[in-house]
Formats: structure tokens, sequence, C-alpha cells
């Protein structure tokens, strides 16, 4: 039977030097470990008749449907804080393009194989980070956070070496509003070629930013965009990781879930990746970072206009009002946590409740949602909020009760390794409900079950 997936490819007409062009690795038994049938429908995928068989082989590579041209895109970016000039797609190939209700999407498949960009690395991925993506990306979209989605996680059934030992191989299929990068930016602008900037800017503009009429306006949507996002991600204590500028998608989802996490206890130092030693990516860095890596943006557009020394300035101009902004988008996210409206005082409440969360390491998730409950620990906070809010219908449907702790992350991961795909399975279904109360997930890990670190996602 033909596969009829309606693939368009419109990043081909950019011209060559964007990507390569090649064929996944062969899988030698693919075994579909979840496919989201809701998604594929949402987007206008005709695949109500598709097999679970048909499915594994598809996203595993194997099979690659009518229209499709795989492709891996290059990029560059600063990771912590250093620049490499040529990074792209180590271990993962675009099928293409849908378009559905909802707009166009690009469909990737992550583990599928080596390309021209791997470097030293396998281009493959192990069972372990194709199940944290699949469940952190769900519980993101559940809590209504922009982020790129989990189609598909397939095994390969090839084993992957890494430091642990032999593991399972699988391949996540993303689906994001596009992968184009601050890093695709610096691809070009490090090599000083205006005219791949310029042609990348214009298809950026028209798939993404259709209002913008410039590159400053295009950088001013992007800013925004960003500061949203990441004060969605204090609100709900999640931890990236690893906010390199390659990790920076453009449209403003969420990408690349590697080392992250959500918080279990509060504090502001808080960091999860084993190689973020400085605490680059720490909790509480996450706006300035943000605002540092538009600096590399705005860097790299910089080179598209005319006059260079306004550009600066303008650039300038708008990127020195990154601080306020976030912390307007911040104070928005966290008003309705405490079923306020958005003012100073709620600002100054959150901000007060946040110290004290610190001092007595409180669970971040849990705190919120019983915020009824703080007068034991925080009477006084108590007392001052109660006046402010005597109803509790906007914070309890704001805060939720489910999110994707490390620990359960953990042990569905090590069900995985050994076969057993039901701890996964039930831990997506609950944190696809964040806001329904669920013993099983609603607790913070006990001692011995805490994970410290999460190890790089590949
Ligand atoms: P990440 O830390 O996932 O954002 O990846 C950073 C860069 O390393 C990207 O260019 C990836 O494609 C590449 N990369 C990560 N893991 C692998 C791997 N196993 N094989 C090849 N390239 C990889
Ligand atoms: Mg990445
Ligand atoms: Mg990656």
């Amino acid at each position: 039977m033909p596969l009829m997936i309606p693939f368009e490819t419109t990043y081909l007409t950019l011209p060559n030097r964007f990507y390569s062009k090649l064929a996944a690795a062969h899988a030698s038994t693919p075994q579909l470990i979840a496919f989201n049938r809701d998604l594929a429908a949402e987007l206008g995928l005709n695949i109500d008749e598709m097999s679970d068989t048909e499915a594994a082989n598809i996203f595993s590579g194997n099979d690659v449907p009518d229209n499709a041209i795989p492709f891996a895109q290059v990029y560059a970016g600063h990771q912590f804080g250093g620049f490499s000039h040529r990074l792209g797609d180590g271990r993962a190939l675009h099928l293409g393009e849908v378009v559905g209700p909802a707009g166009r999407f690009d469909i990737q498949l992550k583990g599928s194989g080596p390309t021209p960009y791997s470097r030293n690395g396998d281009g493959r991925a192990w069972v372990g980070p194709v199940l944290r993506e699949y469940l952190m990306s769900c519980a993101m979209q559940a809590l209504d956070i922009p982020t790129t989605k989990a189609l598909a996680a397939v095994l390969t059934g090839d084993p992957v070496l890494r430091e642990q030992g032999r593991l399972p191989g699988a391949v996540l299929t993303r689906v994001a509003a596009s992968h184009i990068r601050v890093g695709t930016f610096q691809y070009f602008a490090a090599q000083r070629d205006v005219e791949a900037l310029q042609l990348l800017t214009d298809y950026t503009i028209n798939r993404h930013y259709p209002d913008a009429a410039d590159p400053l306006q295009l950088f001013k949507l992007v800013m925004q965009k960003q500061a949203t996002l990441v004060a969605k991600w204090m609100s709900v204590g999640f931890i990236h990781g690893v906010m390199n500028t390659d990790n920076v998608q453009i449209a403003g989802e969420t990408i690349d879930y590697g080392p992250c996490a959500f918080m279990d206890a509060y504090h502001p130092d808080t960091v999860f990746s084993s190689i973020d030693r400085q605490g680059r990516y720490a909790y509480s860095n996450q706006g300035p970072i943000t605002h540092w890596n538009l600096a590399q943006f705005a860097t790299s557009l910089v080179q598209i206009l005319p006059d260079t020394d306004k550009a600066i300035a303008d650039f300038t101009t708008i990127l020195d009002r990154f601080p306020a902004l976030f912390e307007a988008e911040w104070a928005k996210a966290f008003a309705p946590k405490l079923g306020l409206a958005h003012s100073d005082e709620t600002t100054l409440l959150a901000k007060e409740l946040l110290a004290l969360m610190a001092e007595s390491s409180s669970d971040f998730t849990n705190t919120f949602n019983t915020l009824d409950e703080t007068q034991t620990l925080y009477p006084d906070w108590h007392a001052r909020w109660r006046a402010a809010a005597p109803d509790d219908a906007l914070w309890r449907k704001t805060n939720p009760a489910i999110i994707p702790r490390t620990h359960k992350i953990e042990q569905a991961i090590q069900a995985a390794t050994r076969g057993d795909f039901d701890p996964f399975h039930d831990m997506l279904d609950a944190v696809k409900a964040p806001f329904t109360p669920n013993d099983a997930y609603a607790l913070p890990p006990k001692e011995a079950e805490k994970v410290h670190q999460t190890f790089c996602g590949t």
C-alpha cells in the first residue's frame, strides 16, 4: 500500500547549504511504543487505517512515505557560552512538513542514525531520553505551554552504547512549528553569508511572523514569544537545563528536552544538568539567559541591515526592554497562581511566597496547589494572601496537581529498559490530566527515590 502522508517541504526551497538530504539508518525490528493518534488527526494526517506495524516502519525511518524527502538541517550555536560553528541535526532527520487545520508543522525523526552533522556522535537515541521527551512534551501541552509534540516512539531493535552500557535504541517522532533556531541564524552569520541570512529571515517571517515588515519587527516578536514562554516555564517550576542558542526555537516552542526537569523542592538556584556546573541554566537564571540568547539573535540579524551602526543601536534599544518585559510576563504568569489579578501587590506576594518556600524547601507544585493550607507554615503570608484572595476558583484551576516528576520518569525509564512499558503508559495518562488529583504521581520523591541530576539527552 502506498503511504499517503501528504508531506510538503518548503524548507528545501532554500539553497542546499541549509541542509543535507540523506536516508535514515535501517532499524532491525521496529516496534511501536506509543503513537499519538489524536495528534495525527489534528495534523490532518490520513492515518486512520495505519496499523501499528506500518506506523513502526514509518516512524523508525525504515519506510519513507511518498513525498517525503528526508534531510538534516545545519545550524550553529553557543553551547554553555562557547560558540560552535557547525552543529546541525546530528541524530535527526526531517521527513517533511504537513499542513493541517492548526497550520504547518515539521515532522522529524530523532535518533534515526548518523548525518553529516553527527561529529563524534552515533546519531542514535536510547529509549530513556525518547520516553522523557514524550512525557515532558505531553505534560507541557496539557499545561498549555507552547512545545514541540511527540507523535510516536518506536524501539529500533538495535542496541545503543552509552556510559551505562548497552541500551535499547529508539526513535522519537517530533512535531514542531519548525526547527529554525537562533543557531540557524548564527550559522550563516558566522560565515558572513548575508544572502543566506536574508533568505532565512524572509522564510522565517513568511512562515511564522507574517506581520513583521523587517528584521527589527521580527526580532521584537521573537523576543515577546520567548519572554512569554520562559515566564510560563517559571510558573510551573520547569528547568530546561540546556538553553544553548541552538535550543532556542524562533517560533517560540519549548524544544529539546534533554536534562530538563520540573522542580520538586523549590530553590531558585536549582540546576539539573550534570554538566552545568556554573548554574548558567539554573531555574532563576532562565530569564537573564534568554536575554543573552536574544542578543546573539540580534547580532546575527544586524548583518542584513544596510546601516550597521544604526542597526546595532536599534536592536540594543529593543533588547534593553527585555528585563522589564520578562518581569511583566512573569507577574502575569504568577498572578492567577495566587488567584489574583495582576498588580504590583500581587507580584510582591508571589515573590514573598517563593522566598518562604525556598527557606523551607517546600514542594513547588504542591505548595501552589494547596495555598489554602499555607497557614501552618507561613501564617503571616497566608493572612495577607487570604485578605486579598477570598475566592479559591482561579488559583485552583491554574495550579496543576500533576507534573512529570523526575523520579517517576526515572522509574518509567528503568521499567522500559527492562521491556515493561506499563509504567510509561500509566504516567502518560497521568500527565495528560494535570488538574486531576492522582496520588501515585502527586507526591514528591522519598529520600531514596531522589534523582539529583539528569544526564544529557543522548
Ligand atoms: P542537544 O544537546 O540535544 O541540543 O544537541 C546538541 C548537538 O549535538 C546537536 O547538534 C545534536 O544533533 C548533537 N547530538 C547530540 N546527541 C547526538 C548523537 N547521539 N549523535 C550525533 N549527534 C548528536
Ligand atoms: Mg539541541
Ligand atoms: Mg538536540
